[in-house]
């Protein structure tokens, strides 16, 4: 019997994280989980119920009523909120500009953390799992856990080039800056905990840091 492997991935936003977790789960042949996608998804919940984003006790019963359905699949996203493909939306502006209001509500943390440790749980095989608190919450026990950072001009670069080279500075920088500020009233994703392999992305290619953490991942 082959052994399942669980790699955990963390990092703020546009350091490269998810194409590096896709990448390595379609080399190693594993599963691979977008853990942002569903704080996400549940956004486009929440608002679609009319609730607004100061409503704290209108987010949480969205949050916890919200069905999420998720692909593992790294080469094929897919995400679908209360039956509604989402995949698109997800990555619009609006919903990142509202995400903050999920994700810094401990509630709805515990509630997303639970699914995620199901989903892992449940994937054959094994999973990359990539998100802001998988190595130290979601998934601490994970085989190799690895912090993935990059320095902010060239994240709000990357972000820039995500998102067509269409967006202002003003609007590049409340996705990169301001995000990552919220993000981490909850969440500790700068410094890697004990344990947690800092790999420092600035001066690598998404093939070099595709490369680094399989063969930490093959060191286990
Ligand atoms: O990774 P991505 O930028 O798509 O994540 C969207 C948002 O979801 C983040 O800005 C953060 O607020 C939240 N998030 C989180 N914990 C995770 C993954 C994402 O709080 N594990």
């Amino acid at each position: 019997m082959t052994q399942r492997l669980v790699i955990a991935i963390d990092g703020p936003s546009g350091s490269g994280k998810s194409s590096t977790s896709r990448g390595v789960a379609q080399r190693l042949g594993l599963g691979y989980l977008d853990t942002g996608a569903m704080y996400r998804a549940v956004t486009c919940a929440f608002l679609d119920s009319g609730v607004d984003p100061s409503d704290t006790a209108g987010v949480i019963a969205a949050t916890l009523g919200a069905e999420v359905e998720i692909s593992t699949d790294p080469a094929d996203q897919w995400v679908r909120v209360n039956g509604v493909d989402v995949t698109e939306r997800i990555r619009g502006q609006e919903i990142s500009t509202k995400v903050s209001a999920v994700s810094t509500v401990p509630e709805c943390r515990a509630e997303l953390v639970a699914r995620q440790r199901a989903i892992i749980d449940a994937t054959p095989g094994g999973i990359v799992a990539e998100g802001r608190d998988i190595t130290t919450v979601v998934a601490p026990d994970a085989d190799l856990r690895v912090l993935l950072t990059a320095d902010p001009e060239v994240r709000m670069a990357r972000r820039n080039l995500d998102l067509g080279g269409e967006v202002d500075a003003a609007a590049l920088a409340d996705q990169v800056l301001r995000r990552d500020r919220d993000d981490s009233t909850l969440v500790n994703f700068t410094t890697a905990a004990d344990g947690v392999v800092h790999l420092d992305g600035t001066y690598l290619t998404l093939e070099e840091t595709i490369d680094q953490v399989v063969e930490l991942a093959g060191r286990r």
